[in-house]
């Protein structure tokens, strides 16, 4: 008996922490990129693209060697040339390297630019949390005016307002080179004393970077982190002035925030202002390992020169979309859907099929927005997939038509359908579309 082989397939599924956009969730994508883009030309911010790839070298020195990020999270690898390169953890870093290499200092300052794309981190996945994940970027660059700072924030804060997602920013001051090495001094004697009861990661961070126990989510720490030493207390008067100004403008533009001296971000290149956004239910609910950012930034005074620049006061955030859309979903916030074909074009026969196809061609070139499944036959299901599809109105070619010259318009919502000489189709169409849409807005504007 002949032994029957067997076929061998495997099936793939996605890399741990990745994460497809299905077609069902680009409304949410589309709708807060708009957005941003919005608010970016409202705001005198030019886009600007960086690479996927940069030298490993350039997070290790911006971000800093005692951070999660370049510890544990960075996607770094040798390439085919022995570059040691990585894939973006944040676009900060990218972008000062872009503004040096291309000299942009050389242009009227502050240079506004904004980006929106995927970065990386080997983060352990969780919700909202993931490997591959999405942020929109903002920079203000070559200012050192706390007005910028403000502004910046005022920005963070508007991109949830127009989502109608409620939210504080949280606001620190993480002071400067001047000030910053007292207050560190002044809180690992504070910790010191204390180091026992710390948990396991903030006893590491005692010895290698105290500031980031301000950062810990593990209940242990909460406590002992409630009664230490604030930064605030301890900024030189330069940045005291600085910080001052930044909450009076905040105040001015009616932007709610909190003052927050854990605020001091993962990331060493921060200077100053340092800044979170939190719902207000996270914000309230005061459980620290539940809270998630919805998007963070601050200034950083002193990366471009760490990077060979010029001295070049930056501020800037950050927000992540995955999260924005995660709140959106959560809250059953209403996102404009995605423009749908308005007509779909069905065909009963082989003739009609190819008459279907040059009329097809017609209507794209008339500028309707026209779907079809000609590989299917029988009119139920066309009429199926045109009801699935959200079409307002059905065109069908059959037989008969073609013999006479029409072609059937079905009204989709009522089901009414009517014979039109094919020569008087497309005006016909746009006068149908065109009173759809009037009544549509006026039944959006409750007027009818
Ligand atoms: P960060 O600079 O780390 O504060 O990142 C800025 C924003 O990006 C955060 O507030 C999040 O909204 C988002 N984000 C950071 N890491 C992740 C991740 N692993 N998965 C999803 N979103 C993230």
């Amino acid at each position: 008996m002949p032994v029957k082989k067997e076929k061998k397939t495997r099936s793939f599924q996605l890399v741990k922490g990745m994460k497809d956009i299905l077609p069902d969730d680009q409304k949410y994508w589309q709708y807060i990129s708009q957005l941003a883009e919005t608010l970016a030309v409202k705001y005198g911010f030019s886009r600007i693209d960086i690479p996927l790839v940069e030298d490993t070298q350039l997070f290790t020195r911006s971000v800093g060697q005692a951070t999660d990020i370049v510890e544990k999270e960075m996607y770094s690898f040798i390439d085919k040339g022995g570059e040691n390169i990585s894939l973006r953890p944040e676009f900060t870093a990218g972008i000062a390297r872009a503004y040096i290499e291309h000299g942009m200092i050389n242009l009227p300052q502050p240079v506004k630019l904004y980006s929106i794309g995927p970065c990386f981190r080997y983060d352990k996945p969780q919700s909202g949390r993931y490997r591959q994940f999405h942020q929109l970027n903002f920079e203000t660059i070559g200012d050192a005016d706390p007005v910028t700072d403000a502004q910046i924030i005022l920005i963070a804060y508007k991109i949830n307002e127009m989502l109608n997602l409620p939210v504080i920013m949280q606001v620190n001051s993480v002071g400067c080179p001047q000030c910053r090495p007292d207050y560190e001094l002044v809180l690992k004697d504070y910790f010191k004393k204390y180091r026992n009861k710390l948990s396991e990661v903030s006893q590491k961070r005692l010895l290698k970077n105290p500031l980031r126990i301000l950062d810990s989510k593990e209940d242990l720490d909460q406590t002992i982190i409630e009664g230490a030493p604030q930064q605030v207390d301890h900024l030189c008067e330069e940045c005291k002035n600085h910080f001052i100004k930044v909450l009076e403008y905040l105040d001015e533009l009616e932007v709610p925030y909190a003052l927050n001296p854990t605020i001091v971000r993962g990331l060493d290149y921060y200077t100053r202002t340092t800044f979170e956004v939190t719902t207000v239910e996270d914000a309230e609910n005061g459980d620290k390992s539940r809270q998630i950012a919805l998007g963070g930034g601050g200034r950083y005074d002193k990366l471009y020169e760490s990077l060979g620049g010029r001295e070049t006061p930056v501020v800037g955030f950050a927000a992540g979309i995955e999260r924005l859309i995660g709140q959106i979903k959560e809250k059953d916030l209403k996102v404009p859907a995605l423009p749908q074909a308005e007509i779909f074009l069905a065909q009963l026969g082989t003739e009609a099929r190819r008459k279907a196809l040059v009329l097809f061609e017609e209507l794209y070139r008339a500028g309707f927005k026209v779907t079809e499944a000609f590989s299917k036959s029988g009119i139920k299901p066309q009429l199926e997939m045109a009801d699935r599809l959200g079409a307002k109105l059905c065109l069908i070619v059959g037989q008969k038509e073609i013999i006479d010259g029409t072609v059937m318009i079905r009204d989709m919502d009522g089901g009414i359908q009517e014979v039109v000489d094919y020569k008087k189709i497309v005006p016909e169409l746009r006068k149908r579309l065109e009173k759809m849409a009037v009544v549509r807005v006026a039944i959006e504007d409750k007027t009818v």
